[in-house]
Formats: C-alpha cells, sequence, structure tokens
C-alpha cells in the first residue's frame, strides 16, 4: 500500500510554528517515502471555523513549499458519511441520545463516589454515564440531539481484549512500538465520549475516523496532544469495519518556558513572521527541520 499521509488544519485561527511544524513533518515523510500528501479541512465548528482563515493556511502551507496531491476534503462537505455511519451505531443499539449540559456533567462527576477524584479523559470530564441507561435506543436516530458512544457495549461488540496501534512517534522513538489499551481503562479513563452534536451529525472522533479512512491515510502524522485520543479512533475503526493506520504522534513545539504555542496568546503567525521578511527555510529551521 502506498504511503499516504495528511495535514487537517481547522481553519479557526492562523497557521502557526506548530501547526507549520506537523504539516512539514508529515509532507516531508510523504515526499521520502515517494507516497502521497493529502490535506483536509477540519471545519464542523461552525461557530469558529472561517474561510478567511482557511484561505490564509492555504496560503501560508503553498508558500512553505508544500503540494498535495489531490484537492483539500472539506469536513462539511462529509455529512452525508457521518450520518450513515451514525445510523450504522444506532441501528446496533451502540450509541444513545443525552440531555446533560456540562453542569449537570460536572455536577454529577463530581458527586462523591468511593472517594474517588472525578475523571478527566480526552475530552474532558468523563461522561458519568446519566443518560445511559435511561435514553430510548429504538425507533428513529433522533436529530439534533447529543449522540454518546456506549463505550461498554462498543467494548463488548468488538468481543477484544484490547485495542491496539502501531506508533513510530514519541520520544524519538527510532522502532515502531505497539500500544495497547484495555477495555476496563478505555471505560475509566474514555467512556461515553460524543460522537454527534446538537449543531453538527458528527463530533472529531466520528470524522477524523471516517475521513481518514476515505483518503486511505495509512500513516496519521500529527501531535501528540492526540495521542490519548487514538484508542477512541481504534476503537470506531473496530466497531466500524476500518482499517487502523500507522500512528506518529510528534512532540509538540513549546516556547522557551515549555508552555505550547498553539496554546500561548502570542503564538506566533506564518502570516506575522512572512510580513516581517522571514524565509520558508527560517521557519524550517524555527521548528529544528533542515
Ligand atoms: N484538526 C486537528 C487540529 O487542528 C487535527 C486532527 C488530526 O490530525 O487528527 O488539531
Amino acid at each position: 500500500m502506498i504511503f499516504t499521509t495528511r495535514f487537517a488544519p481547522s481553519p479557526t485561527g492562523p497557521l502557526h510554528l506548530g501547526h507549520a511544524y506537523s504539516a512539514l513533518l508529515a509532507h516531508d515523510m510523504a515526499r521520502a517515502a515517494k507516497g502521497v500528501f493529502l490535506l483536509r479541512i477540519e471545519d464542523i465548528d461552525s461557530t469558529r471555523a472561517r474561510p478567511v482563515w482557511e484561505r490564509q493556511i492555504l496560503d501560508d502551507l503553498t508558500w512553505l513549499g508544500l503540494t498535495w496531491d489531490a484537492p483539500p476534503v472539506r469536513q462539511s462537505d462529509r455529512l452525508p458519511a457521518y450520518l450513515d455511519a451514525l445510523q450504522t451505531l444506532w441501528a446496533r443499539g451502540l450509541i444513545y441520545p443525552c440531555t446533560c449540559t456540562r453542569r449537570d456533567i460536572a455536577a454529577a462527576a463530581s458527586a462523591p463516589q468511593e472517594g474517588a477524584e472525578p475523571a478527566l479523559g480526552p475530552d474532558g470530564l468523563v461522561y458519568p454515564g446519566t443518560c445511559r441507561q435511561t435514553a430510548g435506543r429504538t425507533g428513529r436516530m433522533p436529530e439534533q440531539a447529543v449522540l454518546r458512544l456506549d463505550m461498554h457495549a462498543a467494548l463488548a461488540a468488538i468481543g477484544d481484549t484490547g485495542i491496539r496501534f502501531t506508533e513510530t512517534g514519541r520520544s524519538g522513538a527510532t522502532q515502531p512500538a505497539p500500544v495497547t489499551a484495555t477495555a476496563p481503562a478505555l471505560e475509566s479513563t474514555v467512556g461515553d465520549i460524543v460522537l454527534s452534536r446538537r449543531d453538527f451529525p458528527g463530533s472529531y472522533h466520528l470524522s477524523v475516523v471516517l475521513d481518514d479512512a476515505a483518503q486511505q491515510i495509512t500513516h496519521v502524522i500529527r501531535g501528540e496532544d492526540l495521542f490519548d485520543a487514538t484508542p477512541i479512533h481504534v476503537v470506531l475503526q473496530r466497531l466500524l469495519g476500518l482499517p487502523t493506520p500507522v500512528y506518529h504522534h510528534h512532540a509538540l513545539i513549546r516556547d522557551d518556558t515549555g508552555k505550547r504555542l498553539a496554546k500561548r496568546d502570542d503564538a506566533r503567525a506564518i502570516a506575522t513572521y512572512r510580513a516581517e521578511g522571514a524565509t520558508p527555510q527560517d521557519i524550517r529551521r524555527m521548528v529544528g527541520l533542515t
């Protein structure tokens, strides 16, 4: 299978150094493997995604010297595929509607349970399961509703002892390393994650899995902040009969104090460096690429 990877920016702001590193690394790896490099615009958050940011990001990527081998895929064009997968999961009784507000979840999660601290997962507080037993799961799939994956039922449906993927990044690993997650760990540290939102029939986890499969991605190259989300993606791949790519989670670009650039208020945009006369080679040097 031909090495195929992608860069998947969310057009909710300018491309900064951290994104540029991710894009350049994925592009370099694809070109070194004589493989395919693709783009995907992750614009499902309609409250924050803007066409102007998308244009700016594509312009910055071109300026950096990147080329992509097919027109970019836009998640906002992929609703039918997301709905199809939700219908499949609904028909199997694996997702259920949830009416909890953030406040309800925080209150239920912090209610004293054998003295345990509320668990924090990749999406924030692990859902305490309030609607799991009570929500109806038959009839038509509700529209414009929050739908959660019943993680316990999902893992039982997969019928496996663990979730596995191959990691080639992280801590400068030189050998591909197998990563496993067990069913009890997934239930307690991830829980019933959201697969469909009230305003959009999908969620980051569902879309990314379906899109990686549709774009025939063999290698996912992305920041290590998404490492903990990967077992969720493998669960969904197994449920939906999709292949699991190889994952390469790279270190994040940090400032001198160790703070993540993306989280810093003054994260420097590539557009700012360009305006100040930096060259693409300067940017490569700044992120540690030659
Ligand atoms: N859209 C995500 C981001 O900008 C990246 C998702 C991914 O690479 O899986 O952080």
